[in-house]
């Protein structure tokens, strides 16, 4: 019950461009929706959906996560 983990994503999913190996990281997402991406020194949230330019290769990527419940 001691448990102190900070703010760690539960089974988080690894958003990647696979434009190169290994794959450059856009962002880490989970199954609630819940999207966090580093960018610099900061974090930013968002939530169900995300756009981001791959700092590699300049291609626009957008991810949409679904949540548990797939209502349409
Ligand atoms: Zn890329």
């Amino acid at each position: 019950m001691g448990a102190t983990d900070s703010n760690q994503i539960p089974h988080g999913i690894r958003w990647v461009c696979q434009c190169i190996h290994p794959p450059i990281l856009l962002a880490i997402y989970d199954r609630t929706g819940r999207i966090e991406i580093k960018v610099g020194d900061r974090y930013y949230i968002a939530q169900d959906r995300m756009q981001a330019a791959c700092p590699r290769c300049g291609a626009w990527h957008t991810l949409e996560v679904r949540g548990p419940t797939g209502r349409t």
